[in-house]
């Protein structure tokens, strides 16, 4: 199946921008990391889901580079993070949960100063007006407000023309007009070719943006589907909800048109207070870690 996860003790993918086996990282007694299996394939947007402390920043930090694993295999563009070199790390564009930003230079002068370490950037300006920051090219990074500080971070990853663009729960602190122009952002630079991991706690943002979405619970990954079908929300049983005699009645069904045929013809027309829900993604991501923690 297209989306399906990669079992225990399957080889790692070599066509894929991340693939990772039997991941397992460890603080002191504590295992973070249990055993993880991911491909992410190139091009892809894919959201990593999960509840604080699940281990998503460990994993995602393991794959870039920052941090040691315990045991498994992981390979990040055909190379081992663990021994990638300087032009392995050009490849990659990473935003981390906390930026910097703090600087006494300029937003143009930051992006040019990052730019410099690699080999085919992209243009300072070209960058700012993909982000948003124009006007705000000569002002310094310190005066910056929460939401344009999170827009320079994401500047910053971009400006060395990754292949694998990593984000850390990019939106937090955006304005809603702000995250929409984001997403619109990111799906520019997929039809770039740019391959995303993205972690977020926003449900709507991985139903928006992503491609395949994977839930970590407790340092494991617990089921990789896309956005509409993850937890079995494409075949879970519509709820079609109205008012009978005063009452609120609800019905669980299959087939939903023919119920809701039914029932206008039962009414002889309008249905009172009609109204068909599937379950959210919200709704089966708590459900999905729910029975992880149990
Ligand atoms: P969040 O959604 O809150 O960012 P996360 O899924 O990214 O959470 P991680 O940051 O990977 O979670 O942390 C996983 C677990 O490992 C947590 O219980 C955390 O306390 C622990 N942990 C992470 N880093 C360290 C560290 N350097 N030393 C000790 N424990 C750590």
């Amino acid at each position: 199946m297209a989306a399906a996860r990669p079992q225990p003790g399957d080889p790692l993918d070599q066509d894929a921008a991340i693939s990772v086996r039997g991941l397992v990282k460890r603080y002191g007694d504590f295992t973070a990391v249990d055993g993880l299996d991911l491909d992410i394939r190139r091009g892809e947007i894919f959201a990593l889901l999960g509840p604080n402390g699940a281990g998503k920043t460990t994993t995602v930090e393991i794959c870039e580079g920052y941090r040691r694993r315990d045991a498994g295999e992981v390979r990040v563009l055909g190379e081992d993070p663990a021994e990638g070199d300087r032009r392995w790390k050009s490849r990659l564009g990473i935003v981390l949960q906390s930026g910097g930003g703090d600087s006494q230079l300029t937003v143009r002068e930051l992006l040019r100063a990052q730019a410099s370490y690699y080999p085919e950037p992209r243009d300072a300006d070209e960058v700012l007006g993909l982000v948003g920051l124009t006007e705000k090219a000569g002002v310094r990074a310190r005066a910056l407000s929460g939401g344009q500080r999170r827009r320079l971070d994401v500047a910053l990853g971009i400006v060395g023309r990754p292949e694998l663009l990593f984000l850390d729960e990019p939106t937090t602190g955006f304005d809603p007009e702000a995250r929409r122009q984001f997403w619109a952002l990111i799906r520019s630079l997929r039809d770039l070719g740019t391959t995303m991991l993205l972690t977020t706690h926003y449900l709507d943002e991985a139903e928006a943006l992503a491609d395949r979405a994977g839930v970590i619970a407790r340092g494991r990954l617990v089921e990789v589907a896309v956005p509409s079908a993850l937890g079995g929300r494409g075949t879970a049983p519509a709820l079609v909800s109205w008012t009978e005699q005063g009452a609120r009645r609800t019905e669980a069904t299959a087939t939903p048109t023919a119920f809701v045929r039914e029932l206008a013809t039962r009414f002889q027309g309008e249905i009172p207070d009609l109204a068909v829900a599937r379950p959210t993604l919200e709704d089966v991501y708590l459900q999905m870690i729910g029975e992880a923690g149990r």
